[in-house]
């Protein structure tokens, strides 16, 4: 005869098994498998299932001892297997990871442990280690270390719990997680007591558990658990009031109509009545509503906001003033942080894949990043087309956002918003406005959501407008931009006018000497020929002379090439370890004769101490050999010249190191209007026709390339090249000073030329 209280607690099992049964079914017919840890959540209510239907089992069916014994000491183990699938869900649900198998490796073996400690020990070592020694109390070991192993995993589940709440800066992820502590806290409840023997009692913490946890795991949208509680305590404070606002006036009525002659039930019920209707029920709806609104967490009226909003936003046509008002004025009314409104706009890119470009114009809070999304994201699809807003936790959370490009999802993260509203024209996606959180740390509610659509469409005129102002005022600088570049341009066309008839002019001179100089040279020999006073001297001198204009001429071609080289991007450069010091030793010998003929002194330094660079060492005497007859030219009789190497940043590692020449006179000096000048092709300082074709005379000068070549050589070498000076003066002459920094390992040229050094440049040979 099985007793009453057996009975009752043997239903109260099979209920709870019947719960967990239904929830099981529920959860399989809506799919809940496919779920993320939806298939953890069924293991975990069956094995709930199997114990609580264990328990009805062992009060209510007459097992053998040894049958009953076995199942009970199964049952126990069942909080354990609760807490350890528990925590992994706490992993899916907190974190949204999945763990692996070896994260679940030391649960199992610890489980383990404890199922060999419980059970194996007592039978393979028996209670006694040695014979007459205490026995060991096997039971009690194993139940201290289930206590322990159940302690851990729910520790852990709780520190996990705590850490995402911290880490979670939205309210909505925030409410997610208070689900989650729920649950814990409820699990933890049921467990604990479970564990102490009262099974039946935990149980009534462990389903409530399990329904929340599974509420929270499959859905979505859960309900604001702080709007809960703070309506439940408006519903109590209301209610305590409502109580004591009554028994107020039932005790005054009593008192006061109860010594009066003709006192009666009646008169007392329809006095108490009307001093109800008339006095408590208007002060309780006042006091109904500012409970509510104090508790309730709106602090603004939607009606007066919306008036206030449109009248504020209409003709503003400067997009940037549009945004702060606008956000201005929701941000005040809904006490919001961040705000900010996008200008969207579709676009499509050389493959013709369309998408949306949103600019914010800051309305409340730091700048926000440009974004860029594809058409066809869920995101740009809900917003584009779906007319309604959008929140943060959506995009984080929902299925239907999971293949949201990582790219964009960091984008939208970025923005450290918490609402989206999208604003059309004309079914046309054009704006955004995003909100952050509010200060008091709520969510936005369906009300909220839908007075921000109201607004949104308010805006959605004001935008277009301003849209169109902005687009205005670009294309305005745009035109403007054109404008100057156009002008530049101009400026350069006149100057490279003036440049080609200054090549004319200067090729015209530059070619007639030596020309002249052939001709006469002929002439002459064909007169002596004729008269036959030819000597071999004479002819020896004659040829001389030719040969001296023909390498005049070649020189003029060669340097002219060598331009256009630079010009056409076709100068290929021969890399090789090139001694600078020898490069400048070469060119030095060369002029020897014309510094010696116009007592020139020329000293060199430091060069000797320079690295060996890599370069196109005939290139770069090509350099030094301008330079050096520039300031031959320019410098008088008795005057000068110096160059000085030396190895820039020492400490920089030597791929990065650079050498710089310098290459200085006391000469005539370069006014500062022409310091950069000088480098352009065909510019000379002074009168064309003061040129003369003189290599090494005192101001004699070239056709204006020189200095084009040099820095088109030193810069397709990816170095630089400038000139510095006092100023130009014939009688104090102040000197110039060419200054040419080389890389000693090339990196790509920064010049005209730096195509082709990439390209065709031959490092390691030579020719
Ligand atoms: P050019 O063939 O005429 O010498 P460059 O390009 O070599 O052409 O030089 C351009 C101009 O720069 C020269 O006409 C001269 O006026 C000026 N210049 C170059 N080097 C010096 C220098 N060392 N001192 C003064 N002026 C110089």
């Amino acid at each position: 005869m099985i007793e009453t209280t057996t009975l009752i607690l043997a239903v109260i099992d099979g209920l709870y098994a019947l719960a967990y049964l239904i929830l099981a079914v529920v959860i399989l017919r809506r799919r809940g498998w496919q779920q993320p840890g939806g298939d953890l959540l069924l293991l975990y209510l069956l094995t709930a299932l199997l114990w609580t239907a264990g328990e009805a089992a062992l009060l209510l069916v007459p097992l053998p001892i040894p049958a009953a014994e076995a199942l009970r000491r199964a049952l126990a183990y069942a909080p354990l297997l609760l807490a350890f699938l528990l925590l992994g869900l706490s992993g899916l649900f907190l974190h949204r990871r999945r763990c692996s198998w070896f994260c679940w490796l030391p649960g199992l073996v610890a489980l383990l442990g404890i199922v060999i400690l419980r059970e194996g020990f007592p039978v393979l070592v028996g209670d006694r280690l040695l014979p007459g020694a205490q026995p060991i109390p096997w039971g009690a070991l194993g139940q201290g270390a289930a206590a322990l192993f159940w302690g851990v995993l729910t520790i852990l589940a709780a520190v996990w719990t705590l850490r995402a709440y911290r880490r979670a800066d939205r309210p909505l992820h925030r409410n997610r997680i208070v689900y989650w502590a729920l649950v814990l806290a409820l699990n933890v409840a049921g467990g604990g007591l479970s564990l102490t023997g009262l099974t039946a009692i935990g149980h009534g913490f462990y389903l409530p558990g399990t329904i929340v946890m599974a509420y929270a795991l499959l859905t979505h949208s859960l309900p604001d658990v702080r709007r809960m509680a703070r309506r439940f305590l408006a519903y109590l404070i209301v209610a305590l009031l409502t109580a004591v606002l009554y028994a107020a006036v039932f005790w005054a009525g009593q008192a006061l109509l109860h010594p009066a002659p003709g006192y009666g039930a009646v008169l007392a019920a329809v006095t108490t009545a009307l001093l109800l209707a008339l006095l408590v029920n208007p002060l309780l709806s006042r006091l109904q509503g500012t409970v509510g609104r104090k508790l309730g967490g709106a602090a603004y009226d939607p009606g007066q906001m919306l008036r206030q909003y449109s009248i504020n936003i209409s003709n503003i046509p400067d997009l940037d003033r549009l945004a702060t008002v606008a956000v201005g004025l929701i941000g005040e009314a809904m006490e919001v942080r961040r705000g900010a409104l996008f200008i969207v706009r579709r676009e499509a890119d050389e493959d013709g894949e369309s998408y949306y470009t949103l600019r914010g114009v800051t309305g409340l809070g730091e700048d926000q990043p440009p974004g860029r999304i594809p058409a066809a994201s869920p995101v740009a699809v809900c917003l584009a087309h779906e007319r309604r807003p959008l929140s943060q936790y959506d995009i984080d959370l929902l299925p239907r956002f999971r293949g949201v490009a990582e790219e964009e999802r960091a984008w939208w993260s970025s923005l450290r918003m918490d609402v989206y509203v999208p604003i059309y024209a004309q079914r046309e996606w054009i704006g955004l406005l995003a909100l952050g959180p509010k200060l008091s740390g709520d969510r936005y509610f369906e009300e909220d959501l839908r007075l921000l659509s109201t607004l949104a469409d308010q805006t959605a005129v004001a935008l277009q407008n301003a849209r169109l102002f902005d687009d205005l005022r670009r294309r305005n600088i745009e035109n403007e931009r054109l404008n100057r570049e156009l002008a530049a341009a101009n400026e350069q066309l006149v100057r490279l006018d003036k440049a080609k008839s200054d090549f004319i002019n200067i090729a015209s001179h530059e070619l007639r000497t030596p020309l002249t100089k052939i001709r006469g040279y002929n002439d002459l020999l064909a007169e002596l020929i004729r008269h036959g006073s030819l000597t071999p001297e004479s002819a020896e001198q004659m040829i001389e002379g030719v040969r001296g204009a023909v390498q005049q001429l070649e020189e003029i071609a060669k340097t002219m090439f060598d331009v256009s080289k630079i010009d056409t991007e076709t100068l290929a450069l021969n890399l090789w370890p090139t001694s600078l010091e020898t490069v400048i030793q070469t060119v030095a010998d060369r002029w020897q004769a014309a510094l010696k003929e116009r007592n020139l002194t020329l000293t060199t330094g430091g060069l000797m101490d320079l690295p060996t660079i890599i370069a196109d060492g005939e290139r770069l005497e090509q350099v030094f050999d301008h330079l050096l007859q520039n300031a031959i030219k320019f410098t008088p009789d008795g005057g000068k010249i110096r160059i000085m190497g030396r190895l820039r940043d020492e400490d920089r590692p030597p791929e990065e190191q650079e050498v710089e020449i310098m290459v200085g006179d006391s000469g005539i000096g370069i006014a500062p209007e022409d310091l950069k000048r000088i480098f352009e092709k065909f510019y000379r300082v002074g009168d064309v026709m003061l040129h003369s074709t003189g290599r090494t005379k005192f101001m004699g000068a070239g056709p204006g390339l020189g200095l084009t070549v040099v820095r088109g050589i030193v810069e397709a070498h990816g170095g630089r090249v400038w000139a510095e000076s006092p100023g130009r003066d014939r009688s104090r002459c102040p000197g110039a000073t060419f200054y040419v920094v080389l890389p000693c390992r090339p990196r790509q040229g920064s010049g005209p030329v730096k195509k082709r050094l990439v390209d065709d440049t031959t490092v390691g040979r030579r020719g």
